[in-house]
């Protein structure tokens, strides 16, 4: 029996394939120019299974996984206060202002005025894995595109990024998770 794909597809003019996490499922955004979804699936195929293998990963370590719970708005924002200061004196540069909103897309971003948007959820993470994200986004004001040279700066000081974004996508589906139950 055929499994229920557990992502969607999106055709948007993009040079390469990305993934985005809408609603805690997979949304599949492809490159539009020319591509049959079967001609999609072969040459994607395989980098989709290893995405959906990440998700599923990150969905079963929900169980063994806590969010922060009694951590208010002020004491996130003077956290993150602390970690933009360093983040910005280890990597020589500066941020311009720092904005909180409720965000459902994404745990911060980085715009071309240098502004940094921090989603409020953050208040639920670990300080390690708050601190990581203001890294990489004060990070994103030297780099803008998530390319070798980006990377280069994160493992300079979180050499284990790669555990860390993986841990980010668990409490991502937990915060999920726990916004259904009323
Ligand atoms: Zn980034």
């Amino acid at each position: 029996m055929p499994e229920t794909p557990q992502y969607t597809f999106e055709y948007r003019n993009v040079k390469h394939p990305r993934c985005e996490f809408k609603t805690g499922s997979l949304l599949i955004v492809l490159p539009k120019k020319g591509w049959t979804p079967q001609q999609v699936l072969e040459k994607y195929g395989a980098w989709i299974k290893r995405k959906q293998a990440t998700i599923n990963t990150a969905v079963q370590q929900t169980n063994g996984t806590a969010l922060v719970k009694d951590r208010t708005d002020k004491e996130l924002r003077t956290l993150v206060q602390k970690h933009a200061e360093a983040a910005q004196k280890d990597l020589n540069t500066k941020i311009n202002k720092i904005y909180y909103r409720k965000m459902t897309t994404k745990w911060a971003s980085h715009s071309q005025n240098n502004n940094l948007t921090i989603n409020t959820q953050l208040k639920h993470l670990p300080e390690t894995l708050i601190s990581y994200i203001i890294y990489h986004e004060t990070a994103h004001s030297i780099e803008r595109k998530h390319n070798e040279n980006f990377w280069a700066l994160i493992k300079r000081k979180h050499p284990d990024f790669q555990a860390k974004e993986k841990s980010l996508l668990t409490y991502w589906f937990l915060i999920q998770k726990q916004a259904t139950v009323p």
